[in-house]
């Protein structure tokens, strides 16, 4: 396997990325993310020429994907040649600063929970309970704030040692991805060195991450039906990239095939 030569030990611990990795609720941000931000291309146009709609999957993962809400909606906007005020975390929903661009994704986001709902990945459970029963320690990372009430709802809490997400980014002050902190905070509540621990993402922000982090092994997963983020994850630094969990496990640890 690439970057890791014969003889090597799988990783002892396990940090898992939560959106598009553990749950399936990827999609469900990119579906708020772009009915906020066509609400306010529509508006900002006027005053900076055309803008296109949003595309929920190119620049949805180039720009906000792993990334904290104002991370996200800042990136956007740079990359749109728009200028905002970042405001202030109190903002309302709109489209007059950053944290109110930040504030109407968030509101649709809870609307699309509330409607929809997520649900765990159908290899998530299968994969974190043959780690667990090989005894390699999991913890779930998210840059959500929704994050550990949404693995609970999904039935994984149980067979993850550690959860770290945007709650205890905003308590403890913690930069986010493409920043490493909160995979080296996972990490180091797991007891696992960096070295010996794998990563596992789906996001481009979340792959150069962990290589900041000096993760012993860089797991990509692409879930795309035609394996379209392949090659970006491996040009950002992934050692390996698989299609699910399943495959991931069996391949490293040989469990649970
Ligand atoms: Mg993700």
């Amino acid at each position: 396997m690439n970057g890791r030569g014969p003889g090597s030990r799988p990783p002892a611990g396990v940090v898992l990325d939560t959106d598009g990795v553990l749950l399936d609720s990827a999609v469900v941000h990119a579906a708020a993310w772009k009915t906020a931000f066509d609400a306010c291309l529509d508006r900002w146009a006027s005053d900076s020429g055309t803008q296109p709609p949003f595309d929920a999957d190119g620049e949805y993962r180039r720009l906000v994907d792993g990334r904290s809400r104002y991370d996200g909606a800042a990136a956007l906007l740079t990359a749109r040649g728009l200028h905002l005020p970042p405001g202030d975390p109190h903002d309302a929903p709109g489209c007059g600063t950053v944290w109110a661009v930040a504030a109407l994704k968030e509101r649709e986001f809870v609307d699309l929970l509330r409607t929809e709902g997520v649900t765990a990945f159908a290899d998530a459970r299968p994969a974190l309970a043959a780690l667990h029963a090989a005894d390699v320690p999991c913890a779930a990372v998210s840059a959500s704030r929704h994050a550990r009430a949404l693995i609970g709802a999904a039935g994984l809490a149980g067979l993850l040692t550690v959860t770290v997400d945007g709650e205890d980014a905003a308590r403890l002050r913690l930069p986010g991805k493409p920043d490493p902190a909160l995979f080296l905070r996972a990490a180091d509540l797991l007891g696992s060195s960096p070295r010996e621990t794998a990563v596992v993402e789906d996001a481009i922000a979340g792959i150069e991450a962990a290589r900041r982090g000096g993760f012993g092994l860089v797991a990509g997963v692409d879930r795309t039906p035609l394996r379209r983020t392949t090659a970006l994850l491996r040009e950002q630094g992934a050692d390996l990239v698989v299609p699910d969990l399943t495959t991931l496990v069996r391949s490293v640890w040989g469990e649970g095939g």
